[in-house]
């Protein structure tokens, strides 16, 4: 099984926290979906012969592609898979901007083959959404969702942040109710991270503003969990929370090791062997140059299982590690695990799998670190 994603890198705005490859200029979107449409032409061979089993439309803001930008994309989809029922049940996602769902775009989106919609929010407290400078305020956060429900998407994710200056227990236990109030079924939960180049990390560096303390960030993550744990859902990754059956196919497949091909300005591609990535010019121009290739070597093949295995709740499954690495690997990996093993970290699963426990989901950063060569 693999997935195909494809990065539309446009914005109305940018936000004051982000630092995706997106570009706010007007235009220039229909000779981007050309050179998607080329490309994925030209690199169909990538995945060789294994069935597409999710598509996934990031960015960017995919929603602010019309319904014909569409059309033109699924066409070279079936193009290039050469038949017509290309994949026989994918989960093809599209990424969404509160602001664009409306009545028009939802009715246009019906008919193209979404099934999965992950829509930014971010946040239903308005101080909160107007300091990260988002498009939308809390009301139509709401009206949203549930307008994508009216017109019959029963696969949503919601994205929310929490650590937020200025964000209290209070404000935060109330985003998390009102999205298990909407009914969705998935829910993606970050904390603010103050990238370089970003407006919030250089409102920090002039002492504008200042992070949370750690300590209310750690009862955050808590109330994330418990509260979430509480409706129903489950931790299935770090940040990742799901109804029973509703796990992100495409996100799961990154973080089992499947293969994926990217299509667009920026996007990653992943076959086993070798690691590529397009040039990060969010224009058609992406495709005037040669992509970058790291081919896998035995350290980084190890780093790269332990980072996307031990971020899942199933953990590392030493058989495979050991059928990847070899025993003796797999056994100085376990080493370095035993202190985070006797300290309740880390914890061996009948089925040979380690993995987080509670308490080292919190600290999860530092045991990658320590168990990565
Ligand atoms: S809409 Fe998304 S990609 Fe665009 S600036 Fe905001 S956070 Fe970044």
């Amino acid at each position: 099984m693999a997935g195909i994603y494809f990065h539309i890198p446009f914005c109305k705005t940018r936000c004051a926290y982000c630092d995706f490859l997106s570009s706010t200029a007007l235009g220039g979107h229909s000779e981007y979906v050309d050179a998607l449409c080329r490309e994925l032409q030209n690199r169909c061979d990538y995945l060789g012969n294994l069935p597409v089993e999710t598509i996934y439309f990031g960015g960017g803001t995919p929603s602010q592609l019309s319904a014909a930008a569409f059309e033109k994309i699924f066409a070279a989809i079936v193009r290039s898979s050469g038949a017509q029922q290309p994949f026989p049940s994918p989960e093809i996602t599209l990424e969404a901007n509160p602001d664009d769902l409306t009545d028009a775009c939802l009715d246009s989106l019906r008919s193209l083959p979404f099934n999965r919609l992950s829509i930014g929010i971010q946040s239903f407290d308005a101080a909160e959404l107007r300091f990260l400078h988002r498009r939308h305020d809390a009301h139509a956060a709401v009206q949203a969702v549930e307008r994508a429900q009216r017109y019959g998407f029963d696969n949503i994710s919601i994205d929310l942040m929490y650590g937020l200056p200025h964000q209290t227990l209070a404000t935060w236990q109330a985003t998390l109710d009102q999205a298990i109030r909407l009914g969705v079924q998935h829910i993606s939960a970050y904390h603010l991270i103050y990238e370089e180049g970003t407006r919030l990390h250089q409102w920090l560096k002039q002492g504008k503003i200042a992070p949370l303390d750690e300590e209310t960030s750690l009862k955050m993550f808590e109330m994330l969990i418990d509260t979430l744990a509480e409706a129903g859902f489950r931790q299935y990754e770090i940040s990742n929370f799901a109804l029973p059956g509703r796990e992100s196919r495409h996100n799961s497949a990154y973080w089992s090791g499947r293969h994926y091909l990217g299509i667009g300005a920026a996007a990653h591609s992943y076959n086993g062997i070798s690691r590529q990535w397009n040039a990060a010019i969010p224009t058609a121009e992406y495709l005037n140059h040669t992509p970058e290739i790291e081919f896998l070597d035995e350290t980084t093949a190890y780093n790269d299982f332990i980072i996307t295995r031990l971020r899942t709740m199933r953990g590392i499954n030493l058989n495979e590690l050991t059928a990847l690495c070899g025993e003796q690997q797999k056994n100085a990996c376990l080493q370095q695990a035993q202190r985070y093993l006797d300290s309740g970290r880390l914890a061996l699963t009948e089925d040979s799998h380690l993995r987080l426990t509670r308490a080292g989901i919190f600290i999860s950063d530092g045991i990658m670190a320590d168990l990565m060569r």
